[in-house]
């Protein structure tokens, strides 16, 4: 019911960024070659990581507030409360009780 696939695809852009806990600053100045992991700025994308978090984050709230909707306005179908009716009428049923005519 709840569309994953949003969730997924967020998931895919966060493992896409690269996170190295090595490198420091002044070697960063020094060189575009991480002489850690050997990331090399220059020759990949280099849209700054710190926009596309922020993205990804509103994006992912975006993706919540959709799901919270999607639960409410399911719980809220008037075919559920039916649903639930009658479930709870053969649950009782079959636990044996006896309803009023
Ligand atoms: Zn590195």
């Amino acid at each position: 019911m709840l569309p994953t696939s949003q969730l997924m695809d967020l998931t895919g852009q966060l493992v896409t960024l690269k996170t190295c806990y090595e490198l420091t600053e002044p070697e960063m100045q020094k060189q575009p070659d991480c002489p850690h992991c050997h990331f090399n700025l220059a020759e990949n994308d280099s849209k700054p990581v710190h926009g596309r978090l922020g993205q990804i984050k509103d994006k992912t709230d975006e993706v919540l507030n959709g799901w919270t909707n999607t639960l409410k306005s399911a719980l809220e179908d008037p075919m559920l409360e039916e649903q639930k009716a009658l479930c709870v009428f053969q649950t009782c049923e079959a636990a044996g009780a006896v309803f009023p005519v």
